[in-house]
């Protein structure tokens, strides 16, 4: 599933990963969301390219799958995000380094405009894509200070760009990303850490879209998803994604980079 419902075809699906061979290597990255995904494709690539990952995620089973898959560079800690104990966790089994953070776990909205939108589902949405991130940033910055480095990476969306990609609540707290990544990358930014954001369009993972979607919302978003050039592949946001939370991007810090083919230059 897509965060638009009617999505065109599959953008690059000729291209090949290529992972760089040490790029994380002796490195601890911390990837949230990481059972299914855009996580899952972070994980695996951060792994291929040497790095240990310790993969959050509510999904037991999906991250012993991962695990299996993976080999002993990747630590599960299973972990509802929102609740208190999730960050303590982390950082035990990140055992005293965490070199990169990428905020990833996140849920759509139901594309309720705000003349629908319940106090459940808004906080709901809030309660995963901007506290818990916030919490969990909190827990691990003042590692990162210490270390004297870190990069963070958070995801924010299409819908963390313009007002037509989703419903209140999902538009909201992917702005409340964008704004959280700002203020940590100029506050951050004299101790040695770096934080950026990816902004993807259409991707196609496991992200899923309530049954009670809003009909007024779908059919305004309709308008606008149809100019949406076509759907990535996680391991395409992957590619961005460690870029930013790699040595690579050294000199980025407060960037908001879309990943979504051109769809926010329409
Ligand atoms: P996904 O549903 O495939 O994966 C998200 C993972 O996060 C799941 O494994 C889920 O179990 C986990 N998760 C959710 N709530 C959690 C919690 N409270 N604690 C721990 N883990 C939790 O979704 P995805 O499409 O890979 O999305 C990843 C990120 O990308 C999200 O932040 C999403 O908003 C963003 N995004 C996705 C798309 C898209 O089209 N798929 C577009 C724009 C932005």
């Amino acid at each position: 599933m897509t965060e638009n419902p009617a999505a065109p075809a599959m953008l690059n699906a000729e291209w090949v990963e290529k992972a760089t061979p040490e790029r994380f290597a002796g490195q601890t990255v911390v990837v949230t969301g990481a059972a299914s995904g855009i996580g899952r494709a972070v994980a695996t690539r951060v792994v291929a390219e040497d790095g240990r990952v310790v993969a959050v995620d509510l999904s037991e089973d999906g991250l012993k799958s991962l695990a299996e898959e993976l080999g002993e560079n990747l630590v599960p800690v299973t972990a509802d995000l929102t609740r208190e104990d999730a960050s303590q966790k982390v950082l035990d089994a990140a055992d005293g380094r965490i070199d990169a953070l990428v905020n990833n776990a996140g849920i759509m909205d139901n594309f309720s405009p705000v003349h629908e939108v319940t106090d459940a589902t808004w906080q709901r949405v809030f309660a995963v894509n901007v506290e818990a991130m916030m919490r969990l940033t909190r827990a691990v910055v003042p590692l990162m200070m210490e270390a004297g480095h870190g990069s963070v990476v958070n995801l924010t969306s299409e819908a963390g760009l313009r007002g037509s990609a989703a419903g209140i609540a999902y538009t909201a707290s992917k702005h409340a990303v964008v704004g959280m990544t700002r203020n940590c990358a100029f506050m951050y930014a004299t101790s040695g850490l770096r934080f950026n954001a990816v902004a993807p369009g259409g991707v196609a993972t496991g992200i899923e879209i309530p049954k009670d979607a809003s009909q007024f919302g779908g059919a305004r978003l309709a308008t606008v998803q149809a100019n949406m050039p076509g759907v990535a592949s996680a391991a395409h946001l992957a590619s961005a994604i460690c870029f930013l939370a790699s040595d690579d991007a050294v000199n980025v810090n407060g960037a908001v980079l879309p990943s979504d083919g051109g769809w926010s230059a329409v």
